[in-house]
């Protein structure tokens, strides 16, 4: 039976969420890099519990019922969820690169002026001519025709509403992205702490 994080991926592929010293989400990552940092004590593995272990106490002892775990040599090794790094690794101001897939996926493929699913591209909110930056809070998604009608304009002198703020987007946000159809349980009080 294939467990259902897996949907065809190498067990190593699976997504683990990295917390720093605060316990703060960081990043995520492939239980592959995971399991390198945790080896290199660069990081420990939490727990159920949550209650962190460092690579020896992790790989002694016996994996919780369901999880994902690899062999090795000393046998199975428990696929680690949330990682906790050893330092207080800087929470990243946003943890995504800013490109027009990722501008696409957080406005839903919709036009944030009318609505429409298709032929869309990028808009630049205060237009690029006039100074507009390329920022998450300046890009929008838009279809070609409302790009076309808003021409050099801004949304208010144009008059045409924005059904959305544009804002960087948040840790579900990236969590889609990252292919992962629902946040893991595990990770929820992490990701609720900073939206
Ligand atoms: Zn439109």
């Amino acid at each position: 039976m294939t467990h259902p994080l897996l949907r065809g991926k190498d067990v190593l592929d699976v997504p683990v969420l990295v917390l720093n010293r605060g316990y703060q989400p960081v990043r995520i990552t492939s239980a592959r890099h995971a399991f390198s940092l945790l080896y290199g004590d660069r990081a420990q593995a939490l727990d159920r519990d949550y209650e962190p272990h460092d690579f020896e106490r992790w790989a002694a002892r016996d994996p919780e019922e369901g999880e994902l775990t690899v062999r090795t040599v000393g046998g199975a090794l428990e696929v680690p969820r949330l990682l906790l790094l050893r330092v207080y690794d800087r929470v990243p101001r946003t943890p995504l690169r800013l490109s027009r897939r990722n501008v696409f996926v957080r406005d839903g493929h919709q036009c944030v002026y009318c609505g429409k699913g298709s032929d869309l591209t990028i808009d630049h909110v205060l237009p690029r001519s006039r100074g507009g930056g390329s920022s998450w809070e300046n890009l929008v998604s838009c279809c070609r025709d409302c790009n076309l009608e808003k021409g050099h304009r801004t949304p208010e002198e144009a008059d045409m509403p924005m059904r959305r703020r544009p804002v960087r987007p948040t840790w579900t946000v990236v969590i889609q992205l990252t292919g992962v159809k629902n946040p893991l349980p595990d990770w929820e009080p992490f990701l609720q702490a900073t939206g």
